[in-house]
């Protein structure tokens, strides 16, 4: 007997000391205010009921929120009528469980998912309570109502009666505003490849609404299951999704590349590397020969200028897009797949075989609304604070293409059709590759006509890249030498996986891995950049100033008018951006000239081919 605990009372005694002022605002500003929030890491650290309490909550979340009720009729500081009318929300779970290790198990229970929202649709009102009257009798029937199929009596209650067909009277129905999502595992948790899976959320009442595409959040709520019907009938299979409890925004920690103490001295010590610029850019598809412009720009593009807010509410953008244009087989691809993994956000995609997002988002009508609107984020949303790299540019939909102005420049993306308008954002940088329409590159035509993009979307480029392939034997030999020692190299770890090397081969491996083995390990690149990223945000000094001014007057005087690419202020603001990211690379609070000179030639290289002669 001693086994029996008052659980309503341990409830009494958490709500009285812990929510007395949030239910007394209930009370006051219902139906406004009509959610009691209650967080899980109080309630833990409330004594050992507190724990009890707690862990009855993960594990019988329907019982807890019907013990909360009958314990709020006792503390009685919100109004009888209201009890059963509120929500009752748990949030501050540390317990995050990963969208693919969700199982049977956690059907019932209270589980925590993180990531990104890939989809939501319109918010519509959902039937909850439906009230039937009879068209004989006028004897009426209420229904509770769950989630999918719209249960409906079978005939009228009154045994004198007893009707077929009663009606729904909608005016004494009850209803809530619903909203359905999908959220899906954040791209920095997934291994390369791997494909990012989800999980369909029911968001009601005051939850819905609050978050758009491409928000990174914790989902809080209680697993549901969901019987399939196939063609009628019912299968032995079922689908899950997440009854929301409460959205919140992810802890720093969880969010981002995790960086300790020990991180920061290393990365601290590699800043003051004399060969620091040689080793990040070598660090970039080291197996992968020359191309040392490329990378180096590849480089600055990780790191990034500084976004600012001016004081007129106006925004600029600190991300560097770049453009590789060129003949097939030269290793675009290569660059791409490998920057994604360099990047703290990093989402490749193919500009043909994107899905049905594309570059930025849609609208559609789709199952998955059940017949409402639903937006979906596409890869610049999906990669918002990263890299986006996008690969066949030349390819991409029509719809993109116009999207994509907006989506580089003013870096949000706004989406107007039927009845849902939204602004999802997309503050990356986006990396693009595009293979020239007539299968080489042609240095006589426009670029514009030869990878299909008008030249306001090329002019949005900080840098463009043209690599060609004129065959050049002292060139070629070295890149043959370079791909077969890549190859050796991976022959013989995967000899050594499977057994030791003979003594010929381990000293193969170790001269021929020098040349294809990054200087600094992809895992403390990351954070060198996410570190980087976040703490410095470098000034351009005088010095700085004047040479990056001097430089474009000059460009503004080469500009040639027949040339694809006009030179704009969009040029010196690429150029500070540019000398930004080259001071923070060596984590330095100030872009000097020695920033300033590397950023100059880059971009010099750059124009030469389509600006200038
Ligand atoms: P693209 O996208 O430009 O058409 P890919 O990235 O698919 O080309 O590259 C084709 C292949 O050629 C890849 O396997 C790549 O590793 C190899 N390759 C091309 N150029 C080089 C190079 N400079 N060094 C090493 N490998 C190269
Ligand atoms: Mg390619």
């Amino acid at each position: 007997m001693g086994e029996v605990t008052d659980v309503v009372g341990e409830w009494v005694a958490f709500l009285s000391r812990y929510c007395r002022r949030e239910l007394a605002e209930i009370e006051r500003e219902f139906p406004f205010k009509r959610s009691l929030y209650i967080d899980y890491q109080t309630l833990q650290a409330s004594g050992r009921s507190g724990l009890r309490l707690a862990d009855e909550m993960i594990d019988r979340p329907g019982k807890a929120t019907g013990d909360i009720r009958d314990a709020l009729r006792q503390v009685s500081i919100i109004g009888e009528d209201k009890i059963g009318r509120i929500n009752i929300r748990f949030h501050h779970i540390d317990r995050i469980t990963g969208i693919r290790d969700i199982r049977a198990y956690h059907i019932t229970r209270f589980v925590s998912v993180k990531g990104i929202i890939r989809k939501t649709t319109e918010v519509r009102p959902r039937i909850i309570e439906a009230v039937f009257q009879c068209p004989g009798c006028g004897a009426t029937v209420t229904l509770a109502q769950g989630y999918g199929t719209f249960e409906e009596p079978e005939n009228c209650p009154n045994p004198e009666c007893n009707r077929r067909k009663l009606k729904l009277i909608p005016g004494k129905s009850r209803f809530v505003d619903s909203q359905k999502v999908r959220i899906q595992e954040s791209p920095e948790g997934l291994r390369g490849g791997e494909r990012p899976q989800t999980l369909d959320v029911e968001m009601t009442d005051d939850l819905t609404g609050m978050i758009a595409p491409g928000d990174r959040v914790v989902l809080n709520g209680v697993l549901r299951s969901k019987q399939r019907v196939n063609y009628g009938t019912k299968s032995t299979l079922f689908d899950i999704y997440l009854d929301c409890s409460s959205a919140e925004a992810p802890e720093r920690e969880y969010e981002e590349v995790n960086i300790s103490e020990e991180d920061e001295a290393a990365i601290r010590a590699l800043s003051r590397e004399a060969a620091l610029y040689p080793m990040i850019t070598g660090s970039i598809a080291p197996s992968i020969y020359g191309n040392l412009e490329v990378k180096e720009a590849i480089a600055l593009q990780l790191f990034g200028g500084v976004a600012k807010d001016l004081p007129d509410g106006s925004r600029l953008r600190g991300d560097i897009h770049m453009l590789l244009v060129g003949d097939p087989g030269i290793a675009k691809s290569q660059m791409l797949r490998y920057v994604v993994q360099l990047s703290p956000r990093g989402v490749y995609t193919s500009g043909k075989s994107s899905t049905s997002a594309g570059l930025t988002a849609t609208a559609v009508k789709d199952d998955f609304g059940d017949g409402s609107w639903t937006l979906e984020a596409g890869a610049l949303v999906l990669a918002d604070m990263g890299v986006a790299a996008v690969d066949e540019m030349d390819k991409m939909a029509k719809e993109d293409r116009s999207a994509l102005h907006e989506a580089m420049e003013q870096q949000t993306i706004s989406i107007a059709k039927a009845g849902m308008t939204a602004t999802l954002r997309s503050r990356c940088a986006l990396l693009g590759a595009a293979n020239p329409k007539l299968g080489r590159f042609d240095a006589f035509v426009p670029i514009a006509e030869q990878i299909n993009m008008p030249p306001s979307l090329l002019s949005r480029f900080d840098l463009i890249f043209i690599m060609t392939d004129t065959p050049d034997k002292a060139r070629d030999t070295a890149i043959a030498e370079h791909i077969v020692k890549a190859h050796r190299v991976g022959e013989l770890i995967l000899q050594a996986s499977a057994g030791p090397l003979s003594e010929g081969h381990a000293e193969l491996l170790a001269a021929e891995s020098v040349a294809v083995e990054p200087p600094i390990a992809p895992e403390v690149l990351r954070k060198y950049v996410a570190y980087a990223k976040r703490n410095i945000n470098p000034l351009i000094t005088d010095g700085a100033k004047e040479m990056l001014i001097a430089y474009y007057l000059r460009l503004r005087g080469l500009a040639d008018d027949n040339k694809p690419v006009p030179v704009t202020a969009r040029q010196l603001e690429a150029l500070i951006r540019l000398g930004e990211a080259s001071a923070r690379i060596r984590l330095s609070p100030f872009v000097e000239a020695r920033d300033a000179e590397r950023v100059i030639k880059i971009v010099d290289t750059c124009l030469r081919q389509v600006a200038y002669d």
